[in-house]
């Protein structure tokens, strides 16, 4: 395989189409709410009965915005909608209302990270368009069922450029388009109940080729995990295709997620003339500089910049880029950080035995039961040398989770975990330990340094974890120098 993958490359395109968290439809006022009875969301708008008068939902229109500003995109002044006319038995009006050729959002960028190092990811367009019904096949012996609750739904179609080149940087775009639709709240990201789902385009070219080979598209990839291997059989299937003598043709396929294999769904000289025509009932719209401004300004702060913003705080990128993970997490970051200069320490709590007790619970950091200042509170204790780290994170985290009225200081003082650092209770220790030990000492003493740590321990034990360890080894020092 290695020399035919050296020989070509493979380009990928993908379109994301991601649900809008809008309380209704992008047509009318019927709700979006996921998993209802079937057809118990559909008004006549929704069933293009004739005379109903569609009208524009506002919140889709500004979540659009929104994802536009996000991706660096230039947002469109002058707006309307047009019809895509084709007949499906989930498409109830016999066509779908799209803005396909006329994208609110054009051109932009969504920066990724992969093995090889950074990129721009170059989008095509952020159009806006409602979504068609759903036909269910395995609930009937004889018959397709068809639930109209998800006809009309706002969605958002973002376009790349065919500028990816593996399934890897297909799989990190993906990723990161989740993160930031949940991140500035526009859709919930969730792919097993279809609120993301993906389509990838994907071609091959001999290397150094500039013309683009012919593509397949693999529709409706449901999990990032999909994408990723539908385009690494895609690439394979092609480059095999084409070392046996073989001719791509373009092809709409499907992914089969049992044995990560796709199969061809249509040729594309099947395809429809859609038979685009401006939307007549819908009037079109302009946007003003003020709207979009606004958009901007209501906009959090996006975590590529945050991820920035602590990297020059002194984080590693590996700790920017865990707290960059969801905004939750950014948040309560930024919340501590209020609160403590010692921003390692909140970063190794939140990274550490923070996030692994949440992981536990399937739990985030926007329903932690841990308040900041608690988390800061026991980082100050041990920074105090009042409380080893050891027993922070086995003993008194446990008691603080989920007891939000405690402060780390009394729960520490409670279990009788709070170190001494009084030299004198240390300096009895440390003598009760040496002699104990006196071969042991003398052995240091000839130049067995090592057991420097033989002695710490054992002052622990003595004192039950209790003895300040840096003072600790101090008065070892100067005791045994002595
Ligand atoms: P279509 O009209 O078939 O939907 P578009 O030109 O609108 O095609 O492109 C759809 C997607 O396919 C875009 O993401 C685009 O980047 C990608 N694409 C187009 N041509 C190719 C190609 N030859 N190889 C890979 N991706 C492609
Ligand atoms: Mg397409």
């Amino acid at each position: 395989m290695n020399i035919v993958t050296e020989k070509y490359e493979a380009v990928i395109g993908l379109e994301v189409h991601a649900q809008l968290s809008t309380n209704s439809k992008l047509f009318s006022g019927d709700s979006t709410t996921f998993g209802a009875e079937p057809n118990s969301h559909i008004s006549p708008i929704t069933l293009g009965h004739p005379g109903t008068l569609p009208r524009t939902n506002k919140k889709a229109v500004e979540f659009a915005i929104k994802m536009g500003i996000a991706c660096n995109c230039e947002i469109e002044r002058y707006n309307y909608f047009a019809r895509k006319n084709y007949f499906y038995p989930d498409l109830p009006k016999g066509y779908q209302v799209s803005q396909h050729t006329t994208p609110i959002c054009k051109g932009g960028y969504v920066p990724i990270t992969t093995s090889t190092g950074e990129k721009n990811v170059e989008l095509n367009r952020i159009h806006l368009e409602e979504d068609a019904g759903k036909s269910i096949h395995d609930l009937d012996e004889n018959y397709t069922c068809i639930d109209y609750n998800r006809a009309g739904v706002p969605l958002i179609e973002i376009v790349t450029e065919p500028c990816l080149y593996s399934a890897e940087e297909a799989f990190q775009y993906v990723t990161e388009i989740r993160k930031l639709v949940r991140w500035i709240g526009v859709c919930d990201g969730n792919m097993e109940e279809g609120s993301l789902r993906c389509d990838a385009n994907v071609s091959i070219r001999l290397k150094g080729e500039k013309e683009l080979g012919t593509k397949v598209e693999v529709k409706n990839l449901n999990s990032i995990r999909n994408v990723k291997k539908a385009i690494e059989y895609e690439i394979e299937r092609m480059i095999k295709l084409v070392e046996s003598g073989g001719k791509i043709t373009q092809q709409t396929r499907s992914f089969n997620a049992n044995d990560d294999t796709t199969f061809a769904i249509r040729d594309k000289e099947e395809a429809n003339d859609y038979r685009y025509f401006p939307e007549p009932d819908l009037t079109p719209f302009n946007l003003t500089e003020e709207f979009i401004n606004n958009m901007a300004s209501a906009l959090p702060e996006l975590p590529e910049i945050l991820f920035k913003k602590y990297q020059q705080l002194g984080l590693s990128a590996y700790d920017a880029k865990q707290l960059t993970e969801d905004k939750a997490t950014a948040a309560y970051f930024e919340a501590c950080a209020k609160l403590t200069s010692n921003i390692k320490a909140v970063a190794n709590w939140m990274t550490g035995p923070l996030r692994q007790s949440l992981n536990g619970q399937n739990g985030s950091f926007d329903t932690i039961s841990l308040a900041p200042a608690q988390l800061v509170g026991l980082i100050q204790i041990i920074e105090e040398g009042k409380l080893s780290f050891s027993a922070a994170a086995t003993k008194v985290l446990p008691v603080l989770l989920g007891n939000k009225s405690k402060q780390a200081l009394q729960v520490a003082t409670e279990l009788n975990l709070i170190q001494v650092s009084n030299s004198s209770e240390i300096e009895e220790w440390v003598k009760q330990v040496l002699n104990k030990m006196p071969e042991k000492v003398t052995e240091y003493r000839k130049g067995k340094k090592g057991l420097i740590g033989l002695f710490v321990g054992e002052v622990k034990k003595v004192s039950k974890g209790k003895a300040d360890p840096k003072l600790t080894a101090e008065v070892l020092e100067t005791q045994l120098n002595n």
